[in-house]
């Protein structure tokens, strides 16, 4: 199974302004995709912050990482700085980038918003990426997404701008991420009532032993009525899809028989 790793690049986004949609849109794409997400990381757009943390990555060793946010023309859009300098590579002009950037230009002159293309010194940079690059088009925005590798780590770079980020994520990279599928990712929930989470840990505990291959979460959902409500999460990734859903399909089998045996109650309308 490839692992990932997800950095998300934003002032705006460590204090408060803006919530970090991007990560959790991507983890769930991704583990959907059959991958691993290990690990997501938020960092301030600051060049050395930008280094360090895709250093620290490339340490700890992943087949992706996909850092998003500050690929735009401004001052505070540093990614493709830090990642040049965790890389120990040049920036240069790249000419495909820069077709696509005055491409963007050209439509946005034809619908009357601007008088004429000039690439400013500010365009210029969306087009301005570390050697070996790979610019990806964006088809609702100006700065094209980037892709590169390095050793066997394919690194991704994405605008910030959810829908943007979305879009080039869709069109570029999950047909890679499926071709390279190693795994298929399955998951049912139950909600239950009449036993409280301390009691069903040992329950989960035994499940767990004897399906080591699936993973089971509990996730409190509060009171109601002096009732505590619980969604259990059952998780696996396998080789094929039948044997994802078989697993899933088993452990829960027995999860729910042995809550029922403990006097708990399986909301079977809520099985989702
Ligand atoms: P642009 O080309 O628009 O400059 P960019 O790659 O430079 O794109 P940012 O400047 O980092 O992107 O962010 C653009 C917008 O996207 C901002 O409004 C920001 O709040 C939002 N944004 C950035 N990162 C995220 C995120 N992780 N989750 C949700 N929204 C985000």
């Amino acid at each position: 199974m490839d692992v990932f790793e997800i950095i998300s690049v934003g002032n705006e986004l460590l204090n408060g302004k803006t919530l970090n949609t991007n990560a959790h849109w991507l983890a769930k794409a991704i583990t959907e995709l059959g991958g691993f997400v290990r690990r997501c990381t938020v960092i301030r757009d600051d060049v050395e912050e930008i280094s360090s943390a895709v250093r620290e990555s490339m340490e700890r060793g992943v087949d992706w990482l996909i850092v998003s946010g500050g690929l735009g023309p401004t001052y505070d859009d540093k990614t493709l700085q830090g990642l040049a300098k965790a890389l120990h590579r040049e920036l240069i002009l790249d000419e495909d980038a820069l077709k696509m950037v005055k491409k963007k230009y050209e439509e946005i002159v034809g619908h009357g918003l601007l008088k004429r293309v000039e690439l400013t010194p500010a365009r210029m940079k969306m087009a301005t990426l570390p050697k070996g690059s790979k610019p990806l088009p964006n088809p609702l925005g100006t700065a094209p997404g980037v892709l590169l590798k390095e050793g066997r780590m394919n690194i991704l770079c994405l605008p910030g701008v959810p829908a943007e980020m979305k879009s080039i994520f869709k069109e570029s990279i999950s047909p890679i991420i499926e071709e390279r599928r190693k795994g298929f990712y399955h998951e049912k929930s139950v909600h239950i009532t009449g036993i409280v989470e301390s009691e069903l840990a040992p329950l989960i505990e035994e499940v767990l032993k004897s399906h080591p291959s699936v993973y089971v979460k509990s996730h409190p959902k509060g009171r109601k009525e002096g009732v505590s409500k619980i969604e259990i999460q059952v998780t696996t990734t396998a080789d094929d899809p039948s044997t994802a859903l078989r697993r899933v399909e088993v452990a829960l089998e027995q999860l729910t028989s042995i809550i029922i045996d403990q006097g708990g109650m399986v909301d079977e309308e809520r099985m989702t």
